[in-house]
C-alpha cells in the first residue's frame, strides 16, 4: 500500500452507500428506538481494554462495531422525547453537509480559499439576524462555552488594554457581572481568561428569575468604591434552568452609562430571534458589544457549531492576532487574505479549524430563517401545552413560569414526604424506561423535573407519552414504598 486511499474504490463506494442508507434509515426511524439505554458492561469493557492497534482492520468490520456497540448507546438527543438539558436534534441534511465538509477536509484557520468565504458569509448573516453592524467580526466555535470565552477575552482586552497580552493581568482587579442564573461556563471563562472565578460577581435574580438591575447597580458602585475595575456586564438570553431572558435593554443602558462592555450569552435563547412572535422578548440584544450563541441547539445543526459575534471591528483581532513568519499574509496567492477580513486564526484561540461553516450554511440556506423560526415557535407551543397539562393534573405542580421552551415542574403526592428525592429518582426511572429523557434542576432549593423542548421532532403527542410514563412510574414507585412499610 503506497498511501492511505482505498485500495479498491469500488468496494468503498458500495460500503459508503450502505452506511449512508443505514444511517438515513436510522434517523428516519429514531422514534421507534429507546430514547436512551445504558451501554452494557460487556460493551464498555471492550473499549476499556482495547489495545492500540498495530495492524489495521477492514473498514467494514469497524463499521460493524460502530453499529453494534456505539449507535444503540448514543446520548439520544435525536429522539423526539429527549427533553433533557438543551440539546439540538440534528438533521439528515446536516449529516450530509458534515460528510461533504469532511470530504473536502478544508482547514479554515485562514488563507485564500472559498471555505473561508463561506464562514464569513454565515457570520455576516448572523450579524444581520441580530441587528449587528456590517463591520461585525465573528467566528464559528465548538459551542457557546468557547464563544463566551472568546467574547470575554475580547471584552477584557478592549476595556483594560491589549498590553495585558504581554504582561498578563498582574495585580489588576478586573471584575464582571452576571446574574446568579448564568450558565456554569461563564465562571469557567473567567477562570480560563486568568481573571479568577471570583472576578465574576453574581447578581441576584428578581422574582421573575431575571437579573435584578438595582442590585447590579449597587454592586458596581461598591466595587468601584473599593478600587476594583468593572469591565463587563453579561446578560443571558435564555437561562438554562428556566429559559428566562435578562432585561437586555436595561442592561444595555446601564453598560453604556457605566462605560462597560455588554455581552449576551444567548446560547439557545438568542435563536428566538428567528421567530417574529418571540423576537420582541430579545429587544436590546442588537445593542450588545458581543453575543455568543449556538447553531447546534435550537437551529438543529449537528454538533458542534457555536458562534461569537463582536460588534467592534478591531477588537477581536487585537485580542488574538499574532505575527508569525510562517503565517505571513501575502498580497496574492494562497497565503493572501480572502477578501478584506482577517484570517479566522486571528479572531480566536485556534489555528487549525474545520469547515463547520458548511453545515451552518446548508441549515440557514437549506431551511431558511422562516422554517427555523417555526421550529422555535413550535417548541414553545409544545412547552405551553405541557404547562397547561401540568396545571390540569392534580399530581403535578408547575415550579417556574414558562417563558420559551422550558417547563419546570414536579410530582407532588401526599404519600411522599421527600419530594426532592422522589422526583430525582423518577427522572432516573424515566431514563431507564427508554420512553423519555427530561433532566432535573433545582428551583428555589427544590429538585424539579425539567423539560426543554429543543428537538424539531417533538410534538404534543410526545408530551402525552411523557406524562403517561411519568404517571405509571410515579405510582409504581409509591406502591413499592407502601410495600416496604
Ligand atoms: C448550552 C449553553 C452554554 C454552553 O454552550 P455549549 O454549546 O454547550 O458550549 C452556555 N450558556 C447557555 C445559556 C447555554 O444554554
Amino acid at each position: 500500500m503506497s498511501n492511505l486511499d482505498p485500495e479498491n474504490w469500488d468496494h468503498i463506494r458500495v460500503l459508503g452507500h450502505r452506511m449512508l442508507d443505514e444511517m438515513l434509515d436510522n434517523i428516519r426511524t429514531v422514534e421507534q428506538q429507546p430514547v436512551w439505554q445504558p451501554p452494557p458492561h460487556a460493551v464498555r469493557t471492550l473499549f476499556q481494554t482495547a489495545s492500540l492497534p498495530q495492524t489495521g482492520v477492514d473498514l467494514e468490520a469497524l463499521y460493524q462495531q460502530f453499529i453494534e456497540h456505539v449507535v444503540p448507546y448514543a446520548v439520544g438527543n435525536r429522539h423526539p422525547r429527549f427533553m433533557g438539558w438543551v440539546h439540538g436534534g440534528g438533521t439528515a441534511q446536516g449529516m450530509l453537509a458534515d460528510m461533504l465538509a469532511a470530504g473536502l477536509n478544508a482547514n479554515v484557520g485562514g488563507r485564500n480559499h472559498m471555505p473561508v468565504d463561506v464562514e464569513h458569509m454565515v457570520i455576516r448573516w448572523a450579524a444581520e439576524l441580530f441587528g449587528f453592524p456590517q463591520t461585525t467580526t465573528g467566528l464559528l466555535t465548538s459551542g457557546s462555552s468557547m464563544a463566551n470565552f472568546v467574547a470575554l477575552l475580547t471584552a477584557c482586552r478592549a476595556m483594560a488594554g491589549t498590553e495585558i497580552r504581554q504582561k498578563g493581568v498582574g495585580g489588576r482587579l478586573l471584575v464582571g457581572y452576571a446574574c446568579e442564573s448564568a450558565h456554569g461556563y461563564i465562571p469557567r471563562a473567567f477562570d480560563m481568561a486568568g481573571l479568577g472565578i471570583q472576578a465574576l460577581r453574581y447578581v441576584p435574580a428578581d422574582r421573575h428569575f431575571k437579573m435584578d438591575i438595582t442590585a447590579l447597580k449597587q454592586r458596581i458602585a461598591v466595587d468601584r468604591a473599593q478600587g476594583l475595575e468593572p469591565f463587563v456586564i453579561i446578560g443571558t438570553a435564555g437561562t438554562v434552568n428556566v429559559g428566562t431572558i435578562d432585561p437586555l435593554e436595561a442592561l444595555a443602558d446601564l453598560a453604556a452609562e457605566e462605560k462597560l462592555w455588554f455581552h449576551v450569552d444567548g446560547a439557545f435563547g438568542a435563536m428566538a430571534q428567528l421567530s417574529k412572535e418571540y423576537a420582541p422578548l430579545l429587544r436590546g440584544i442588537e445593542r450588545a458589544d458581543s453575543l455568543a450563541f449556538d447553531f447546534h441547539k435550537w437551529t438543529q445543526v449537528p454538533y458542534d457549531a457555536g458562534c461569537v459575534l463582536i460588534r467592534h471591528s478591531e477588537c477581536q483581532a487585537k485580542t488574538f492576532a499574532q505575527s508569525l513568519d510562517y503565517l505571513s499574509r501575502e498580497d496574492r496567492g494562497l497565503a493572501a487574505l480572502a477578501g478584506e477580513s482577517p484570517w479566522f486564526c486571528d479572531l480566536g484561540p485556534e489555528l487549525s479549524r474545520g469547515f463547520r461553516a458548511l453545515k451552518v450554511w446548508f441549515a440557514l440556506a437549506g431551511f431558511g430563517t422562516e422554517a427555523l423560526g417555526e421550529v422555535v415557535e413550535r417548541s414553545c407551543v409544545v412547552a405551553h401545552y405541557l404547562e397547561t397539562r401540568v396545571y390540569t393534573l392534580p399530581w403535578l405542580e408547575l415550579m417556574a413560569p414558562v417563558v420559551l421552551n422550558i417547563v419546570c415542574f414536579r410530582v407532588v403526592v401526599p404519600q411522599v414526604k421527600d419530594l426532592d428525592h422522589f422526583n430525582a429518582e423518577l427522572v432516573k426511572d424515566l431514563h431507564e424506561s427508554g420512553v423519555a429523557a427530561p433532566s432535573t434542576t433545582k428551583i428555589e432549593g427544590h429538585v424539579v423535573i425539567r423539560v426543554a423542548i429543543v428537538n424539531h421532532r417533538t410534538t404534543e403527542r410526545d408530551i402525552d407519552i411523557l406524562l403517561e410514563a411519568l404517571h405509571s412510574l410515579a405510582f409504581a414507585r409509591i406502591n413499592s414504598l407502601k410495600e416496604v412499610k
